[in-house]
C-alpha cells in the first residue's frame, strides 16, 4: 500500500479566497488594468512567439529589461514563475535537510511552507509589540539556532511597516546565513537595499511583478543576488521555467518605466485615501479599529471584532483578508475605497447601538 510521507500527509492545496465578489482588496493586487498601448505591443510581440519551440532557458531578455528598470546587471537577475517560485527554488538551493530558517511571527506565510517542503525547521520569531521587527531578536536567534537561512518580507505583508535600510544593513552584516529579503512591496517605500546587493556575499533580494507592476496574471518574479549566488540559482531551477508568454509580457512591461511609475504612484494615492478613510473610522470608534500607518499597497487593521467586520463586508460582496484580529484591506478604485469604508462604518454603528 502506498502511504503519504510526513511531509505532505496533511498538506490542502492554496486556497485563495474563491467566490463572487464585486469588490476584491484581499489579494494586494493592483486595480490597475493596463493601457491599450501596452496591451497591443504585448500583443504584437507574443504573435511573434515559436510557439513549438522552447523559451529562452534564462530568460534574458526579460531579465535585461527588468534589470534595466531597477539599475541592476542582467547578470545579476534570475526570474521565475512568481516570487512564490523563486522561493521554492532558493530553499532547493541553499538548504538541506535539517537546516534551520528563521521567519518573523507576522510575515508572509509561503516561506515557512516551501522550508518544510525542503524538510527545514522553521524558527519565528515574534515581531515587537508595535510589530516591528526585532532585529537584534533576529540575529542572536539566527546565532543561537545556527541557521541556515532568514528570510522576511521589506515593507512587511501583513503589517505593511518598513524595517529602515541601516537595519536591514546592519542585520546582513551581522550573520552568516543567507539573507532572503523579500522586496514585493519595497515600490511603496523608500528603503530598498538593492542598489548595494553586491556588497554582500549573502543577500538575495526578491522583486515580483504582481503587486506594483499590476501584472500578477503573468507570474513573474525575480532575484537578485551576486553573481555566485545567481550562477547556482541558475542552475538549480528547471530548464524552461519561465514560458515565452511570460518573458515576452515581462520585456514589455519593464520597457515602459514611465508607465510603471505612474502606476505606484496612483497606488499610494489610492493607499493613503483608504488610510484617512480608516483614520476617520478609527476616530469614530475609539480602540474598535485600528489601522496601522501603511508603506505598502494595504492597511492592516486590528479590529476588535475582526470577524464580524470580515463576514459583514463578505455579505456585501466585499472581500478583504481575515488575520484573526486584524484585517489587511488593499487598496482599490476611489469607489471601491469609499464602499469598504462605509460598509465597515456602518457595520460598527449597527454593532455599537
Ligand atoms: C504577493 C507577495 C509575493 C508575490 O508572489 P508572486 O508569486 O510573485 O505573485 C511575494 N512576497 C510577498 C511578501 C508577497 O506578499
Amino acid at each position: 500500500m502506498f502511504t503519504l510521507n510526513e511531509k505532505v500527509k496533511n498538506l490542502k492545496p492554496y486556497d485563495p479566497i474563491s467566490g463572487n465578489y464585486h469588490i476584491r482588496l484581499d489579494a494586494n493586487e493592483s486595480f490597475i488594468t493596463l493601457p491599450q498601448e501596452i496591451k497591443q505591443e504585448i500583443s504584437d510581440r507574443v504573435l511573434c512567439n515559436h510557439f513549438n519551440r522552447y523559451p529562452d532557458p534564462c530568460a534574458e531578455e526579460c531579465c535585461a529589461s527588468f534589470a534595466k528598470y531597477f539599475g541592476v546587471p542582467a547578470s545579476c537577475v534570475m526570474a521565475g514563475n512568481g516570487s512564490d517560485e523563486v522561493i521554492s527554488v532558493i530553499m532547493n538551493a541553499f538548504l538541506q535537510k535539517g537546516d534551520t530558517v528563521v521567519t518573523l511571527a507576522r510575515d508572509f506565510s509561503m516561506y515557512a511552507f516551501y522550508a518544510s517542503l525542503v524538510e527545514c525547521r522553521s524558527v519565528v520569531v515574534e515581531n515587537n509589540p508595535d510589530y516591528t521587527i526585532p532585529v537584534d531578536n533576529v540575529i542572536e536567534t539566527v546565532k543561537r539556532e545556527k541557521a541556515r537561512m532568514v528570510v522576511f518580507s521589506n515593507p512587511c505583508n501583513p503589517t505593511s511597516l518598513v524595517l529602515p535600510r541601516e537595519e536591514v544593513r546592519r542585520l546582513v552584516q551581522s550573520v552568516d546565513a543567507l539573507v532572503v529579503l523579500d522586496e514585493a512591496y519595497m515600490d511603496f517605500s523608500d528603503q530598498s537595499l538593492l542598489s548595494e546587493f553586491s556588497k554582500y556575499d549573502n543577500l538575495i533580494i526578491l522583486k515580483t511583478c504582481s503587486k506594483a507592476i499590476g501584472m500578477a496574471g503573468i507570474r513573474l518574479g525575480f532575484a537578485v543576488t551576486n553573481e555566485t549566488l545567481t550562477k547556482v540559482l541558475l542552475a538549480v531551477k528547471s530548464p524552461y521555467n519561465l514560458n515565452s508568454m511570460t518573458q515576452a509580457v515581462g520585456t514589455v512591461v519593464f520597457d515602459h518605466p514611465e508607465y510603471i511609475r505612474s502606476c505606484v504612484r496612483r497606488i499610494l494615492e489610492s493607499r493613503d485615501e483608504l488610510y484617512e478613510h480608516f483614520c476617520r473610522i478609527s476616530k469614530e470608534f475609539p480602540g474598535a479599529f485600528v489601522p496601522q500607518k501603511p508603506e505598502a499597497n494595504f492597511v492592516y487593521v486590528l479590529c476588535k471584532d475582526a470577524e464580524g467586520i470580515f463576514n459583514h463586508l463578505k455579505s456585501k460582496g466585499i472581500i478583504v483578508r481575515f488575520m484573526g484580529d486584524h484585517l489587511r484591506i488593499s487598496a482599490g478604485r476611489n469607489y471601491e475605497n469609499e464602499v469598504v469604508s462605509e460598509e465597515i462604518e456602518a457595520y460598527l454603528k449597527g454593532a455599537t447601538q
